[in-house]
């Protein structure tokens, strides 16, 4: 599967937010966005006044972004959406929220969303049970998301969920730490994104 290689917090400078990519770096003084406040390149200092247009294809990026997908992937996801009942933006959302790998990182068993793909790929986590190394797996009410016994004693693993007191874990996920288990206590809903996203122009851009 494609993915993006390139400098993260470089993604950040261009949708002009902290979107949160590196882990620990990112809510240390190390942080690119905090060093380099502006967009990269040449005329990233001027002013940069965005078309509709502009402001719905950098809202697209930037959630793309957030959740690490490319294109393809994120296309596939709003498809998806919006052949589901219900609100089509808000559908989207909480569908990239159920995604196997969000779910790792908003539990904290991982610093990153990035982190937590590659725990994904590498079998540490099983749900309901049974081995599942997809990424895009998509939870539903009720799963039981856990660290494979045998991956209890990875570094990483028990460092994300030291560092997780740093962040907040979403209502809809109910975290036992000491097991290392997350049990998905309800399907996300609009209110339990909260970092700033308007989906609207992504439905918006979509529809055209
Ligand atoms: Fe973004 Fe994190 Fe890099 Fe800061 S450190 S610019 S928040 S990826």
């Amino acid at each position: 599967m494609a993915r993006y290689s390139g400098s993260v917090c470089r993604l950040c400078r261009r949708e002009n937010q902290k979107l949160f990519l590196k882990g620990d770096r990112c809510y240390s003084e190390k942080c690119g966005f905090e060093r380099r406040g502006y967009p990269p390149g040449q005329h990233g200092q001027g002013r940069i006044k965005f078309s509709e247009y502009g402001l719905q294809l950098r809202e697209k990026q930037k959630i793309k972004r957030i959740y690490g997908l490319m294109e393809k992937q994120f296309r596939s996801v709003f498809e998806r959406a919006d052949n589901t009942k219900g609100i089509t933006g808000s559908n989207l959302l909480s569908m990239l929220e159920r995604r196997l790998d969000n779910v790792a990182y908003r539990s904290g068993f991982a610093n990153s969303r990035a982190e937590a793909r590659q725990l994904v790929r590498h079998g540490h986590f099983f749900v309901n049970g049974k081995a599942v190394d997809i990424p895009s797996f998509m939870v539903g009410k009720g799963d039981l998301v856990e660290i494979r016994e045998k991956s209890r004693g990875v570094a990483r693993i028990a460092g994300a969920l030291e560092a997780v007191k740093r962040r907040e874990i979403p209502q809809w996920l109910e975290l036992d730490a000491t097991s290392m288990k997350a049990r998905i206590r309800d399907l996300p809903a609009r209110d339990d994104v909260t970092a700033p996203m308007q989906e609207r122009l992504v439905v918006e851009l979509y529809s055209k």
